[in-house]
């Protein structure tokens, strides 16, 4: 079932989310929706607070092209355990901030560890898009977005924007 993205201004989009403790049908469901909504939208990730529910929940398939095959990764309770020193330097966009860009510097490798949609421990280094989308996913759950990373007035900028956006939206 595809559900509905908060947009930002939202203070659900500021909370610290909780870890998943018991991977109930219901929380997999939850992950069925969040993929399904990111691949409508379409995006290449979306956490679980960006549709309202405060779990330690993130989606993502970076896979790039019209051929390629979907590579939805479904992770509970992410954290990254390494960084890389070297940056890199993406624009970057998200679906609860719609058609606003802005570059934002992350370390360039990460590794990720969480629990998989079939409750196993799982460990991984991403780089290039993947190492980017991830960190930015896993921001969603400490209240994190990306434009937190941009000066004040670029951030005051994107944000009056928003708040114009869902006036319009409100008044359809
Ligand atoms: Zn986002």
């Amino acid at each position: 079932m595809k559900r509905n993205i908060l947009i930002h201004p939202d203070p659900r989009l500021k909370k610290l989310c909780e870890p998943v403790t018991d991977l109930s049908d219901p929380l997999r469901q939850l992950a069925d929706d969040l993929l399904e909504t990111m691949y409508k939208a379409p995006g290449i990730g979306l956490a679980a607070p960006q549709v309202g529910v405060l779990d330690r929940l993130i989606v993502l398939d970076c896979e790039k092209g019209e051929n390629a095959a979907p590579k939805p990764l479904v992770m509970f309770n992410p954290h990254v355990v390494a960084v890389s020193d070297e940056q890199n330097t993406y624009e970057e966009g998200c679906l609860s901030i719609p058609d606003q860009f802005a570059d934002v510097t992350r370390p360039a490798e990460v590794e990720v560890a969480w629990i998989d949609r079939d409750g196993n421990a799982q460990q991984q280094g991403f780089n290039g898009l993947w190492a980017t989308c991830v960190q930015h996913e896993i921001d969603h759950l400490d209240g994190k977005l990306f434009i937190d990373y941009l000066g004040p007035l670029k951030r005051q900028m994107i944000t009056r924007r928003m708040q114009k956006l869902k006036r319009e939206l409100a008044r359809a």
